[in-house]
């Protein structure tokens, strides 16, 4: 069976959309969007398979409520912001879901929560419990406590922890690339998109912005670190783009669109410490 064939048979699966899928430039939501997302994420557990949705867009829509002509900068505009923003955000979500009964809860995880055995193992737990009830968590960092230098600041690793947490068996990052190119498709019009990483080498790193950026495509290497971090742990994780979020039902049936990166098989399995 090939990697991608082997997406449908995943069950448990962790969808992470940031910030630009859920808003239009001018920083409003964009409501057709995130209803596309909940009526997808709904049906998909309707067939009975496991989702969790790592949500960014706190900030955004805090600063969009409060009136900000722009995103705060400061650390402090940010924490009041994305305090305004994530209970709004909840709502919508909330409104969207309810329309097919579809329970959902928020999570927000901060790096230390990750970082301490105790409170991992009670992150993991509630994850299990809402699992087990059919609830689809709603995780965002706890932005409203958290700074740049000690938090995540991005959710692309974040939800890599999640996927870790909650055992699942992908992660589908929506962002606003369609994968990863071997050259920048900004610059390039002739550049390529990888549909398979079964291994993130050193090339694959420097590609995306590592040590020696040839693309210098912003948020692409923290999107190469969740892949690695999920990847040993026997975790497959799709880069797709988040426009249509149709897309997470192809991808599920299989169908070869945004960049796979193939999951490490062996002694590197991620085995559940519960
Ligand atoms: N947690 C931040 C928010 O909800 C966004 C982080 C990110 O953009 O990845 O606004």
């Amino acid at each position: 069976m090939s990697a991608r064939e082997a997406l449908k048979s995943h069950q448990r699966v962790v969808v992470k959309v940031g910030t630009t899928t859920l808003t239009y430039p001018n920083g409003r939501l964009n409501l057709r969007r995130i209803e596309e997302i909940c009526t997808v994420l709904s049906d998909l557990c309707n067939q009975g398979k496991e989702m969790i949705l790592v949500t960014s867009g706190a900030i955004a829509v805090g600063a969009d409520r409060l009136g900000l002509t722009e995103r705060p900068r400061d650390v402090v505009g940010k924490q009041a912001a994305s305090a305004v923003g994530q209970a709004m955000l909840m709502q919508i979500y909330q409104r969207f879901f309810s329309r097919y009964n579809q329970e959902i809860a928020q999570i927000l995880l901060t790096k230390d929560v990750i970082e301490n055995e105790v409170s991992k193992q009670n992150a993991r737990n509630t994850l299990k419990a809402l699992r087990e009830m059919r609830v689809i968590p709603l995780v965002n960092e706890n932005d409203s406590v958290s700074t740049d230098e000690l938090g995540f600041s991005e959710n692309d690793t974040l939800s890599a922890y999640v996927s870790i947490l909650s055992d699942s068996e992908l992660l589908i990052n929506l962002s606003d690339t369609d994968g990863m190119y071997d050259a920048d498709p900004k610059q390039n019009p002739g550049a390529k998109v990888f549909r398979e990483i079964p291994a993130i080498t050193r090339e694959i790193e420097e590609l995306a912005g590592g040590s020696s950026s040839k693309l210098g495509s912003g948020g692409m290497i923290s999107k190469i670190t969740a892949a690695k971090l999920v990847t040993e742990r026997g975790i497959d994780m799709v880069i797709a783009s988040g426009e249509d979020p149709a897309i997470i039902w192809r991808l599920l049936a299989g169908e070869p669109e945004g960049t796979l990166f193939i999951k490490k098989s062996g002694g590197n399995v991620w085995i559940p410490s519960n």
